[in-house]
């Protein structure tokens, strides 16, 4: 071999040598460090606070922050071109195909309509917007102005048509709110995403709705209601569930000395009476979870009684 020619191969070799484990050991860092601890983000969506934290690279969280935006042009009635904007728009006219998961997930709500004898009811828009929760424009309707509202929220007036995955609101001005349901059903989303993509553990918080899941047990402290936020008394232990709560403190305003939240009572239009202060759910399935979160709140302790039956492992806890 030429000298030259030699020289440089000792030196490649000399290189090889010396920086090869190097940047194994580096790479091995990398890799201890990234895939032991969780990466997290938060941003905003879903018109709350929302956190992923996962044992995968910062990188790989993009996809799923990305879908929750995706999800919330989708199913949000406040996005002008998003599915139920259009179903709401066509209401009284038209009906409107929409994709299967919107279908599906509406399909759900009109059933857990059914199941919490009316308390969960996805067509209180009308009433929502005389009170002004749609926009923040806060303002006490009148009685009549109530009523008239109420008669456009009948879940019979919600037509469905499962061939065509179409939906029709029989009258015109009723409207889809899909905002007692949406952070659950997208928790659910991502959970079937995780597993699908490998992922083992994590945990996820849309606007104070968790869902953990994994191997191991988490502690997760509940918000204790008209606290400072991040304030709690309970502590759950929960394994592979979601921890799901309707207050009426998240959203309210006031009015001469009264105060008016956003769980409306769908027999009287107006924010429900207040049994307890906070109801959260426990159980395995989100979506589940979030419905009877806001339907247990309005009803209470009869509608427990009942959901207890029909789901035997969902835990309830009121404070
Ligand atoms: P949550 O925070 O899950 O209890 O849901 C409250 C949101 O659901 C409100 O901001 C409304 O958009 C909507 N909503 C209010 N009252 C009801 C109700 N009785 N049934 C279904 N959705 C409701
Ligand atoms: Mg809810």
């Amino acid at each position: 071999m030429h000298q030259s020619t030699m020289n440089r191969h000792i030196q490649n070799k000399w290189q090889k040598m010396f920086f090869l484990p190097f940047i194994f050991l580096l790479f091995m860092l990398s890799f201890i460090s990234c895939k032991k601890t969780n990466n997290s983000v938060s941003f905003i969506a879903l018109g709350t606070s929302c956190k992923i934290s996962l044992p995968v690279y910062d990188s790989k969280l993009q996809k799923y922050v990305n879908f929750i935006y995706d999800e919330d042009d989708r199913l949000s009635y406040r996005k002008e071109n998003s599915e139920i904007a259009f179903i709401n728009k066509n209401a009284g006219k038209a009906e409107t195909v929409v994709s299967e998961n919107t279908y599906n997930l509406i399909k759900r709500a009109v059933n857990l309509c059914y199941e919490t004898d009316g308390a969960f009811n996805p067509l209180l828009l009308p009433v929502i917007r005389e009170w002004g929760f749609d926009n923040g424009e806060y303002r006490v309707p009148t009685d009549g102005e109530i009523e008239e509202a109420l008669k456009l929220t009948h879940i019979e007036d919600l037509v469905l048509n499962d061939e065509k995955k179409s939906v029709f609101l029989k009258k015109e001005g009723m409207g889809l709110d899909l905002g007692g349901i949406a952070k659950g059903y997208v928790s659910d989303e991502l959970y079937r995403m995780f597993i699908e993509d490998g992922i083992k553990s994590g945990t996820l918080n849309l606007g104070g709705n968790v869902f953990v899941f994994g191997d191991k047990d988490y502690k997760v402290a509940i918000q204790k209601p008209y606290g400072q936020r991040g304030e709690y008394d309970i502590v759950e232990t929960v394994k592979n569930q979601a921890v799901i709560t309707s207050g009426a403190y998240e959203r309210y305003f006031e009015k001469d000395g009264k105060t008016y939240h956003h769980i409306i009572d769908p027999s009287t239009g107006f924010p429900s009476k207040i049994i307890y202060n906070s109801v959260t759910i426990i159980s395995n399935d989100s979506t589940l979870s979030d419905a009877l979160s806001t339907a247990i709140f309005i009803k209470g302790d009869e509608l427990i009684s009942k959901e207890k039956l029909l789901h035997s492992d969902i835990k309830v806890v009121t404070q």
